[in-house]
């Protein structure tokens, strides 16, 4: 039996009495850096990048996110559809092109749920 004696929740807000000594309830476990459960894909850099981005690019010209709300733009970043760091693949089945704005924003919401991983 856990012989810890039972504190609240470290969780911001949250006052669940915790009795394993982990200092978190179930439903907060502790922020997955500190104990990550699956590396980050290895990025593909160099000339095999290269010939990859030439590849989306003749594929798909345009940004797929405009696309998609009607717009026309060119896509000037290559993007991971689910990002490398969240355990997507880097292969051009998992790369979309994207525009500036579009990918951008789409970080920005990654960097976000990376943050707030855990609650
Ligand atoms: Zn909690
Ligand atoms: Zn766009």
């Amino acid at each position: 039996m856990p012989t810890a004696a039972p504190r609240p929740c470290s969780h911001p807000g949250c006052h669940v009495l915790v009795r394993d000594g982990t200092g978190r309830c179930e439903k907060h476990p502790r922020p997955v850096w500190t104990k990550p459960k699956k590396a980050a894909t290895k990025r593909i850099t160099g000339r095999r990048l290269q010939r990859m981005r030439e590849e989306l690019f003749r594929q798909n010209p345009l940004c797929v996110r405009c696309q998609e709300l009607g717009l026309v733009a060119l896509a000037t970043q290559r993007d991971h559809i689910v990002s490398l760091e969240e355990g997507g693949e880097d292969n051009p089945a998992n790369t979309q092109g994207l525009c500036d704005e579009h990918h951008e924003e789409k970080s920005l919401a990654e960097r976000l749920r990376g943050r707030t991983r855990g609650r």
